[in-house]
């Protein structure tokens, strides 16, 4: 039985193609779990993945996406049964293992999660890579206490920073959300912003490592120059979730803010998360992300529409998650 997939192929001359094309059970790679995959996503990596070049991709041919939600067609894993709605984030699936932009996919069990009470496939993909990274980036300011200030979400119109806006806001934090398109404002107020900053108040270089002491959390999906800004204006003792490099890898600053403000930077990697914080990240976004505001950010799309919509997410353009729909 064939079916459809997003096949990334490489060629002689080392450019990397992709293409929607008729691959079957037997092209799949090994796993204990075949899922029929209903709904992928499109998220940073992703644009990567199915650019030019290849990106992160470290096998070819190969089938991208590094996050699906569908339901169990085959299992020799006890832990899961024909019919088990389940999803997945990260262990480099799209990278180095075949991913979710195909109607099936095969994958090792421990890296699935069963798609918790009050969540369908799509929404769970709503949310997909981007969302689950946001709920990491809450729980670990949360474990390290967030203060009475504004939270900070950089990026905050695309994937991390849209799912971090809606679900800090139901939380009852007031959210300033830094956006490079004012045109979002509107729509980054309707998930629960309260302020809105320009980019460009927050892009210029670091001038002095300690600035006024403003927010009371951070949720960064930016880095670069914005990160080393921000870090010189937190409260006393508060965090920042690093999650991102969207506006560079570089980090310009100095021990100061470390040191003079107590300022935690927090890493988040989504990716090697074990299975207990899969599940409890995923029970919370159930729990806490309006499912409205998850509606009002999905932006639909096939297959085929990939390899563009790959181009648009590596140049900021899209706005919220966009849902792969890979019957369509
Ligand atoms: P998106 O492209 O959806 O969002 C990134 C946002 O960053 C853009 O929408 C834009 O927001 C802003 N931005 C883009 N370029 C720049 C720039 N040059 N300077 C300042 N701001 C910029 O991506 P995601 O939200 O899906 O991912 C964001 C980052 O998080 C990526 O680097 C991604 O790789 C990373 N990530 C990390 C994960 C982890 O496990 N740590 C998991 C998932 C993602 P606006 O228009 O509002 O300014």
């Amino acid at each position: 039985m064939m079916f459809n997939a997003l096949v990334v192929e490489k060629g002689d001359d080392g450019k990397t193609s992709a293409a929607v094309r008729q691959i079957g059970l037997d092209d799949l790679p090994d796993g204990d779990v075949t899922v029929a995959v209903e709904y992928s996503t499109v998220n940073y990596k992703d644009g990567l993945c199915v650019g030019p070049g290849g990106g992160l991709v470290r096998n070819y041919p190969h089938v991208p996406g590094i996050d699906f939600a569908g339901t169990v067609e085959a299992s020799d894993d006890p832990r899961y049964k024909v019919g088990d709605k389940v999803v997945l984030t990260g262990w480099r699936v799209g990278e180095a293992h075949w991913g979710g932009y195909s109607q099936k996919a095969r994958v090792k069990a421990d890296w699935l999660v069963p798609l918790p009470d009050g969540l369908n496939t799509r929404q769970a993909m709503a949310v997909g890579t981007a969302g689950f990274t946001a709920m990491l980036a809450v729980m670990a300011l949360e474990d390290h206490g967030i203060k009475d200030g504004p939270v900070l979400v950089t990026g905050a119109a695309g994937g991390v920073g849209s799912v971090a806006t809606a679900i800090l806001a139901n939380l009852g934090h007031k959210v300033a959300g830094v956006t490079g398109r004012p045109e979002t404002a509107d729509y980054l107020m309707s998930l629960g912003a309260t302020q809105i900053v320009a980019r460009e108040e927050l892009n210029e270089t670091v001038k002095r490592p300690l600035e006024a002491e403003v927010w009371g959390g951070c949720v960064d999906a930016v880095g670069g120059d914005m990160l080393a800004r921000v870090l010189g204006q937190m409260q006393y003792g508060a965090s920042v979730a690093a999650v991102g490099l969207a506006g560079g890898a570089g980090l310009p600053t100095t021990v100061i803010p470390f040191l003079l403000r107590g300022v935690n930077l927090l890493g988040i990697d989504s990716v090697m998360q074990p299975y207990d914080n899969r599940l409890r990240a995923w029970e919370r976004i159930a729990r806490d992300l309006p499912m409205y505001k998850l509606a009002a950010m999905v932006q639909p799309a096939v297959l085929s529409e990939l390899p563009q919509l790959g181009r648009d997410i590596l140049a900021g353009q899209i706005r919220g998650r966009v849902v792969v729909d890979v019957n369509a």
